[in-house]
Order: structure tokens, then C-alpha cells, then sequence
């Protein structure tokens, strides 16, 4: 069964990752998408594993502007006819304990996540709640639910994007737009293979189900909120961590 036939998604952080996984599902399930990334090489290579122009299209854009975000989202109406599905995904870490952390690093991740998902939110709910209907998923992190060590900007940005989309869901739900988050636990991409070994070892000893997570099993949760299976759901923080500090 196709879950997302026809719909149009567009997928901030595409290039690689979870973003990456998240448009390989979408597209399996009959989506086009659009993917919004810094690098215009690494999109372009992104793009044709997808299956290229007739499925994925591919625009630079850095989500802490708003302007690009916008021309983004107007790209893929004009490309595909509608925007069904937001995915804010974009991020970064910039890892130091308090005593170490610059206001710099601290600023830089509040931006790139929190304003990145206002942006997302603000400018797809715009297009969204002209048409009557969408689906917004926001991409947090266990981090956001439970605080962690290091982490001081990363954990705020991504406990605020939970009240973001809690706040979005309300206002956006008399149009037909429903507005959800994903907080992944350990998930084996990237951004996580580039943590020393052992605060890997660490996460690992807390996982219930006694693995890191794959990008495709975030993807799954992405696919189940941006469909009609989940059309009762807006407002809710669905956990993708193996059963870690449930
Ligand atoms: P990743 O580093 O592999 O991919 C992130 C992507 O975002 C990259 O392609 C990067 O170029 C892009 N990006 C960064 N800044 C951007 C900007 N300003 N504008 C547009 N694109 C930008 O990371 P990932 O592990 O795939 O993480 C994806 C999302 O999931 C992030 O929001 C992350 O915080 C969240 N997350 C990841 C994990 C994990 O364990 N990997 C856990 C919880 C939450």
C-alpha cells in the first residue's frame, strides 16, 4: 500500500542522514519531493539516487533565511502542483559543556534548528492552510525530552521546537493542517559518527533494545505522520529510540 500517492514533500536537510532516508521512503510510497540543502553537489547526487527530475527535485537553501525557504516552497508548488508535506529536518551540532560553550556555538544551533523549523513552519502552514490541508513533522531529538550533557544549545533548541509545534498545531488545526514532531534517539548517521567513541558506548548502554537506530526507522515515523494513517494525530512528540529513556 502507497501511503503518500501524489503528495508533494518537501525535506529540509535532504542531502544525507535521516533527511536523505526519509525522502527514500516518501518516494517509495508514490511521493515527489523536494530537497532544501547547502550543497548544491551533494543534492544533485541526492536527487538522482532518488530516481531523479520526474520524483526529486533539489534546492540550495539555508533554512535560517527566510527568503530561501520561501523560494523553496514556491519551487515545488510550481514543480509539482501542491506542498502536502513539510519535514523541518536541517541540523547541526556544535557540542560543549556550559563552562565551554561559546555564545557563538550557542547562537548557531538555536538558529539553524529552532528559527530553521519556525521558518519551515510558519511559511508551509502559510501554503498549507490556503489549501485546506497538509502535514508538518518537525524533527526534534530525544535531547530536547531529557536534556544531555554537552548539549545545553541543542537540548533548547529541540525542547523548543516540541512547543513550536505544539503551538503551530493549534493555530494551523481549523485549516486542515496537522503539525507533529519525531524525537529520535541514537541513530547511526553522520552527525553521529562523528562522536567520540566513548559517549557512543555510553548511549548505547541505555538503549533497551540494545542497538543504534538506522535512518530508515525515523523515515518509517515520517511516512506514518506526514499520511492519512496518523489524521487524528496533531500536537504529539512520537519517540524513535529503541525504548532510551523512555
Ligand atoms: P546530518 O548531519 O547527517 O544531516 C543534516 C543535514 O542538514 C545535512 O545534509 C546538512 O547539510 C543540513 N543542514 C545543516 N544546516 C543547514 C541549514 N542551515 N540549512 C539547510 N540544511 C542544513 O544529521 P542527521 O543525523 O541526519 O540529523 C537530521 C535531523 O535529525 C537533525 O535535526 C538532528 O538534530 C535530528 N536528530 C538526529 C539524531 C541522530 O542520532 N542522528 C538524533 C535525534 C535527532
Amino acid at each position: 500500500m502507497k501511503l503518500l500517492q501524489d503528495r508533494t514533500a518537501v525535506i529540509t536537510g535532504g542531502a544525507q542522514g535521516i533527511g536523505f532516508a526519509i525522502a527514500e521512503a516518501f518516494v517509495a510510497h508514490g511521493a515527489r519531493v523536494v530537497l532544501g540543502d547547502l550543497d548544491a553537489a551533494a543534492l544533485d547526487a541526492a536527487a538522482a539516487r532518488l530516481g531523479g527530475e520526474a520524483v526529486a527535485r533539489t534546492a540550495v537553501c539555508d533554512v535560517r533565511d527566510a527568503d530561501q525557504v520561501r523560494r523553496m516552497l514556491r519551487g515545488a508548488v510550481d514543480a509539482f502542483g501542491s506542498l502536502d508535506v513539510m519535514v523541518n529536518n536541517a541540523g547541526i551540532t556544535r557540542d560543549a559543556t556550559l563552562r565551554n560553550m561559546t555564545e557563538e556555538q550557542f547562537d548557531q544551533v538555536i538558529d539553524v534548528h529552532l528559527k530553521g523549523c519556525w521558518n519551515g513552519t510558519r511559511l508551509a502552514g502559510a501554503i498549507m492552510r490556503e489549501q485546506g490541508s497538509g502535514s508538518i513533522v518537525n524533527l526534534s531529538s530525544l535531547s530536547g525530552k531529557a536534556g544531555m550533557v554537552g548539549q545545553t544549545n541543542y537540548s533548547a533548541a529541540k525542547a523548543g521546537i516540541v512547543g513550536l509545534s505544539k503551538a503551530a498545531a493549534k493555530e494551523l488545526a481549523r485549516h486542515g493542517v496537522r503539525v507533529n514532531c519525531i524525537q529520535p534517539g541514537l541513530i547511526r548517521t553522520p552527525m553521529t559518527e562523528a562522536m567520540p567513541a566513548k559517549a557512543w558506548d555510553q548511549k548505547m548502554a541505555e538503549i533497551p533494545l540494545g542497538r543504534a537506530g538506522e535512518p530508515a526507522e525515523v523515515a518509517g515515523a515520517a511516512v506514518f505522520l506526514a499520511g492519512d494513517l496518523s489524521s487524528y494525530m496533531t500536537g504529539t512528540a512520537l519517540e524513535v529510540t529503541g525504548g532510551r529513556l523512555m
